[in-house]
């Protein structure tokens, strides 16, 4: 198969909200008036970011989700994507699988694959994302002030315990296995929440590193501070699996595991009934963490409101 015959066969479809699409040297799209364009780019390589031999419908879903997210983080609405992929060998199958996966998270959310390039090597995807969002309502990280309360959504965790079992690092009951493993590898990006959260939130970043580390993020680049309450950081419990936050093992996959894809915000304090409203009408658990605080530097209380050691932890970086 040539390389065009490969990108019609695999990588062309009918498109929603584009005016040129892929086939001509570049796209062309119109952005609404009123609107500035979000763009993000994400690169997963094999070995690295994905094993080599995993399920191609999986890695395609989770190469646009994980852009995707990025403009969950900035409460941008994602329209276009482009893909560009290096592969070692034109496997038909594996590519009518992997695009199937993509096409799905992309119907998902009707972001329009409009472009990219296809060339021969070692198995990498760097896809590109843009969205719109109002001038001026893009939620920044650095717009924490003190006083916010800090919110996650969903649960932390999971696709870190998936890939710790998976490495043999642990052994989770089987049923609990199946449920991270989806996390790990067909992450559900917030665009939902991250639209509602323009007018609510001050800063936000999804949760791709670990929550520390991206929390961090957020307080150098707001000049703040952060005290955090472990006990609130919600986590799956899982039967038959007697392991919990006392746990230092167990504590660092929740802190920074990393690959959760849930957003990571801070509101005033105003918002905190909204956020729990927003939280019924979307059906997604939103949990208050913590708070931003004046002093430089993030601390987590532990069960006797002392603060953890975090270094002790092995994350340096949060001394
Ligand atoms: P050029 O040589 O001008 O860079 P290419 O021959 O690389 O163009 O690509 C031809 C068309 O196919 C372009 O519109 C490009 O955006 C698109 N394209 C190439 N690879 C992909 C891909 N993996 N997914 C989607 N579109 C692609
Ligand atoms: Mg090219």
């Amino acid at each position: 198969m040539s390389e065009f015959d490969l990108i019609r066969q695999h990588f062309t479809r009918a498109t929603h909200h584009t005016n040129l699409s892929v086939g001509d040297d570049a796209a062309l799209i119109s952005i609404l008036t009123g609107m500035e364009l979000a763009v993000s780019a994400d690169m997963l390589v094999a070995g690295t970011h994905f094993f080599a031999n995993c399920d191609a419908y999986q890695l395609g879903w989770k190469s646009l989700a994980v852009n995707v997210s990025d403009m969950a983080a900035m409460g941008a609405n994602p329209k276009w994507t482009t893909l560009s992929i290096a592969l070692p060998e034109t496997n038909d199958a594996w590519l009518a699988e992997f695009s199937r996966g993509f096409f799905a998270c992309a119907d998902n959310f009707d972001v329009d694959l409009i472009g990219g390039d296809t060339t021969r090597g070692p198995l990498t995807i760097s896809v590109q994302i843009m969205g719109e969002v109002p001038i001026g309502k893009a939620i920044k990280r650095s717009g924490a002030k003190i006083g916010d309360e800090i919110w996650v959504s969903g649960k932390l965790g999971d696709a870190a315990f998936a890939l710790q079992h998976m490495q043999g690092k642990l052994k989770l009951p089987e049923d609990a296995f199946i449920l991270c493993a989806k996390a790990l590898h067909t992450p559900q990006p917030r665009i939902a929440l991250g639209l509602e959260l323009r007018d609510i939130a001050n800063s936000a970043i999804d949760i791709s590193d670990g929550l520390l580390g991206d929390l961090g993020h957020i307080l150098e680049q707001s000049n703040v501070g952060a005290i955090l309450e472990l006990k609130d950081i919600p986590h799956s419990i899982f039967a038959g699996f007697p392991i919990g936050l006392h746990d230092e093992n167990f504590r660092n996959i929740i802190l920074a595991g990393g690959d959760d894809y849930e957003l990571c915000f801070t509101a005033p304090l105003e918002k905190h009934a909204e956020i729990v409203n927003l939280s019924e009408s979307t059906k997604l658990p939103l949990t208050c963490i913590g708070r931003v605080s004046a002093n430089v530097g993030l601390a987590v209380l532990g069960s006797e409101n002392e603060i953890l050691n975090i270094r002790e932890t092995g994350f340096d970086h949060f001394s």
